[in-house]
């Protein structure tokens, strides 16, 4: 007959399914280890992961049962510094990016706004360069779209969208400045 110290949790169990063969020994030892585990619940504990306070039973690494969180399945043993050391890769990844960002902010803000007051300035003059060449008899197709186009607000032409979704110009000197970390 196993020791009672050699018998996980599944086998006690196993062997109280069915005490008819078993000597009152052999049935005391299996139900010591099912009732230590039933004392180990881990009632009032709040899981360190997600703050869940509900723990149900699982297999752990070992095979045998143990206390499991029931909102993300860590073991009831799973402690802070685990959780810190688990973290750590996307912990870095963020500071990356803020990084990233605080130094394109930095170094593009200023640039982005006169290049916006040129674009505008310059994308006015042409626009009415165009209309008035229509107006004499000079325009074409081209130009003709253009001008209509105009009464568009440019938030809405077909490129903004995607534009506006990467951050346009400073898309690429993002993923330069995260990758230089
Ligand atoms: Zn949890």
């Amino acid at each position: 007959m196993l020791a009672e110290a050699a018998l996980t949790v599944r086998e006690a169990r196993g062997l109280l399914q069915d005490t008819s063969r078993l000597s009152p020994e052999a049935i005391d030892a299996a139900q010591k280890v099912v009732d230590r585990f039933y004392a180990e619940h881990p009632r009032h504990k709040v899981c360190v992961a997600c703050g869940s306070m509900r723990w149900e039973e699982r297999t752990g690494q070992s095979g045998d049962l143990i206390w499991a969180c029931m909102g993300c399945h860590r073991s009831a043993d799973f402690t802070r510094e685990q959780l810190f050391a688990e973290q750590a890769p996307t912990r870095a990844t963020d500071a990356k990016r803020t990084v990233a960002i605080r130094q394109l902010a930095e170094a593009e803000l200023e640039p982005s706004v006169t290049a916006a007051l040129e674009a505008r300035i310059a994308y006015v003059n042409a626009i009415a360069a165009l209309g008035w060449l229509i107006r004499q008899g000079h325009g074409d197709a081209r130009a003709a779209r253009l001008l209509q186009e105009a009464d568009t607000p440019p938030s809405r032409w077909p490129e903004a969208a995607p534009a506006a979704a990467s951050g346009g110009r400073l898309a690429a000197r993002l993923a330069e400045l995260e990758g230089e970390q």
